[in-house]
């Protein structure tokens, strides 16, 4: 055998064997909350689309107006023919949702954090963030290539602890943090981190790719801190069409100078092509939405504590529930066993959580009956000793 094919091969025996390989399973999104997968229908607690937005007829009509008008594909980078016009509804209802003076809208939520970052901070300066933040912030700062300092998970102290240790040699310094995390579904303490920053001299950047259309009245995590009203001064709030919005994408809001400054050194924005016109249009409408209908952004998060008011767990802080089972194996086990029930639920494993951490992770949707989340509860019930997780 060639030893490209041996390389390959070897690893994938090796992930096997460790319960962490992963498969890519042909399925297909139904409405309200199905997933089709070898022929069956699976009631999803898996998808991100928190509001249903990627089903709602309003939204797939717009989409299929832009296309009628504009077309298939962006045809170029935003730089050359590819900046639509509809970008300019989209960025300014981002703008607008969020509070800011001006927003930038990228190919995706990866390709805005790679961009970012890297425009803002570079070698000689240093970044501080969670030690949970999302693989491709990590990325943003790898490419960066500023120091990077990790505090431990939503810790303002240890945070605090890091810029004490670090800041005064850097000249510049990011502080980031996801809004609401991805794979636990609890929130960052954004007020205390964003005090601290501005403490340091420090910017401040979260990535609120969970929280756009869930929490703060669906304006995302520096509409939400509880105790404290009104809105938290956040300099940099990056998140992704893709989630809540239903749609792709993802964007910064900032203000002004930041947005053009970003727009001019970006590479993750002008190398790469441009959003189709029908992403663009759908995710304005869904951005409408959620700008308009305040029971609507409310729905996901009251679906999760019902859920976790059921399993007997700490009410949910956001539309994602975790059950950590530890042992990839038993996560793996867990997951099958709810897909025999009828329920479409994911086993997180290694490398995307900390090892000993694999988990089931439970998204919710405005779309969920109350009754599916009733019927879910009892499954788990039943499942749950067989495999020692709690409820
Ligand atoms: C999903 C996600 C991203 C990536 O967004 P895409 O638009 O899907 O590329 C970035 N950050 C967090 C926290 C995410 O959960």
């Amino acid at each position: 055998m060639d030893t490209l094919k041996r390389f390959a091969d070897e690893k994938l025996t090796a992930l096997t064997n460790r319960n962490l390989r992963r498969t890519l399973h042909p399925t297909g999104r139904l409405p309200p909350s199905l997933a089709e997968r070898g022929g069956r229908k699976l009631i999803s607690f898996a998808c991100n689309d928190y509001l249903g937005l990627s089903q709602h007829a309003r939204v797939k009509e717009a989409a299929v107006r832009a296309i009628g008008r504009y077309g298939a594909g962006a045809g170029a980078s935003r730089l050359v023919t590819g900046n639509n016009p509809l970008y300019q509804e989209l960025e300014a209802t981002l703008a607008r949702i969020k509070g800011t003076e001006a927003a930038l809208v990228f190919g995706s939520g990866y390709l805005a954090n790679i961009g970012i970052i890297p425009t803002l901070i570079g070698e000689p300066d240093l970044i501080v963030g969670d030690e949970s933040m999302h693989s491709c912030m990590h990325a943003g700062a790898r490419l960066s290539g500023a120091k990077t300092v990790l505090f431990d998970h939503n810790d303002v102290a240890d945070c605090r602890a890091r810029l004490k240790a670090h800041r005064a040699a850097h000249p510049k310094c990011l502080v980031m943090t996801e809004g609401v995390f991805s794979m636990d579904g609890d929130r960052a303490p954004v007020k205390a981190l964003a005090r601290l920053a501005e403490e340091f001299d420090a910017w401040f950047m979260t990535d609120d790719a969970h929280a756009l259309g869930v929490i703060g009245d669906g304006r995302g995590s520096a509409f939400a801190d509880e105790g404290e009203a009104g809105k938290i001064d956040v300099p940099l709030q990056m998140g992704t069409l893709s989630k809540a919005a239903g749609a792709y994408g993802g964007y910064l809001c900032a203000s002004a100078p930041v947005i053009d400054l970003i727009a001019n050194r970006a590479r993750s924005l002008f190398y790469s092509t441009a959003l189709p016109p029908a992403v663009l249009a759908s995710a304005t409408e869904a951005l409408k939405m959620i700008e308009d209908d305040r029971d609507l952004v409310a729905k996901p998060l009251a679906k999760a504590r019902l859920f976790t008011q059921r399993m007997g767990l700490e009410a949910a802080q956001s539309a994602i529930v975790p059950m950590i089972v530890g042992d990839p194996q038993k996560a793996l086990y867990a997951a099958g066993a709810l897909e025999d029930e009828g329920f479409l639920v994911i086993a997180i494993r290694p490398p995307t959580v900390p090892e000993g951490t694999s988990r089931l992770r439970f998204t919710f949707s405005a779309a969920h009956a109350d009754g599916d989340i009733e019927r879910l509860a009892e499954a788990l019930r039943r499942i749950g000793p067989r495999i020692g997780i709690r409820g």
